[in-house]
């Protein structure tokens, strides 16, 4: 007896963790031998932080990397035993479970470094420790003026053993520009000034998702992959995912709820600034920005509908948005983007879109979908 077909669900995001795994044993390849980190902060970029760490791992991840303290103790939690670092943390906020749960931090100050190795002493053990250096980025990391001072208490310091000397480029999506050789020069710089300190770090790493594809020089003993891994292009200017090699994991999917026919003249969605210029019939989609749908994507996006593509018409809402689809009727299924393999659109394409980065597009999703992960 075949059970009858479960109804096309309203809304969700569809992860393929056999993309994540290809992603991440094709760019552990590319950068051997160095070696790979796959960055799983925000919730894994929005595809899921656990099922994304394991199909990681599963794929030979050799290292996973979260930004926050909580995020990393949730990988510990989830079961997650290799070697793992987080690098964003406020003063005074508690190290002790990241430190208890064998998790590498970060520090960029003398402050921190200290309030590192009081929570080591605390709880008598070893702080693994990578020293963050300000090469050009003027974000996080020690500041240039700082970093003899900062060298110095990292060798002094009791409980902290500095394994990692790391640091983060500005313009790796734009490989042509200066910024790129100054930073890497200024690594350089810092890598000699901790040799000369008498310090051997394990793991010097420099470089993301673009640094580690389009600059081999700088890939260090590690690179971090955040954006690659999820299948999307770091650098749309230089290279496509597929020209890249990479599968974009997350489709976001649903159905027509409602299907109608308006007349010429018609104005459609909030404030009407879409007017019907003929009659024309519409599908309406049960997503909106309380599901991460940006708004901005307000009558310049587009969908598929039955295989073909239809323009967002008018505002997005909330809850819900309208597209011009000639033949839609509520049940059909609407793509909002996905691999792009069956000419739906890209989460590249609806970055382009909305004036952002794929990886704001695919972070923000989330809401009210229901999320399923396939290829397990
Ligand atoms: C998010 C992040 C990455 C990953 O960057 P991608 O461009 O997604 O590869 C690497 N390093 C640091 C410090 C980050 O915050």
């Amino acid at each position: 007896m075949t059970s009858p077909a479960a109804p096309r669900p309203r809304a969700e995001i569809v992860v393929d963790l056999d993309a994540i795994r290809h992603n991440v044993r094709r760019l552990r390849e590319q950068v051997v031998p160095a070696a790979v980190m796959v960055v799983v902060k925000a919730d894994g970029y929005g595809h899921g932080m656990v099922p994304v760490a394991r199909a990681a791992r599963e794929a030979g991840a050799d290292w996973l990397g979260a930004a926050t303290l909580p995020e990393a103790v949730a990988l510990r939690e989830a079961g997650d035993e290799g070697r793992l670092m987080c690098w964003l943390a406020a003063p005074g906020e508690d190290y002790d479970p990241a430190l208890r749960h064998d998790i590498d931090v970060s520090a960029s100050t003398v402050e921190q470094l200290a309030e590192i190795a009081e929570a080591a002493a605390r709880i008598g053990t070893t702080a693994r420790v990578h020293l963050k250096f300000d090469t050009g980025l003027t974000r996080g990391g020690s500041a240039r003026a700082d970093w003899q001072r900062f060298i110095a208490a990292a060798v002094e310091l009791p409980h902290l053993d500095p394994v990692g000397v790391w640091s983060h480029l500005a313009c790796a999506d734009e490989p042509d520009h200066p910024a790129n050789d100054a930073q890497e020069r200024a690594f350089r710089e810092v890598l000699a000034m901790v040799e000369e300190a008498g310090l051997h770090p394990e793991v010097r790493h420099l470089a993301n998702s673009a640094g580690g594809l389009l600059r081999p020089s700088i890939r260090f003993d590690l690179v971090r992959f955040g954006i690659a891994s999820y299948g999307l292009t770091p650098a749309p200017a230089v290279a496509s995912s597929a020209a890249l090699g990479l599968a974009p994991a997350m489709t976001v999917r649903g159905s027509i709820v409602l299907g109608k026919d308006v007349a010429a003249g018609d104005g459609i969605s909030y404030g009407h600034t879409y007017v019907a210029p003929a009659p024309m019939h519409v599908g309406l989609v049960p997503m909106g920005y309380g599901d991460g749908i940006p708004r901005h994507a307000s009558s310049t996006a587009q969908v598929q509908v039955n295989g073909r593509r239809a323009d967002v018409l008018g505002r997005i809402c909330m809850d819900q948005f309208v597209v011009d689809a000639p033949d839609a009727q509520a049940g059909d299924e609407v793509v909002l983007f996905g691999p792009g393999d069956d000419g739906e659109p890209t989460a590249q394409e609806w970055a382009d879109w909305c004036d952002t980065i794929s990886y704001e597009i695919v972070t923000r999703m989330g809401g009210r979908q229901q999320r399923v992960w396939v290829g397990r």
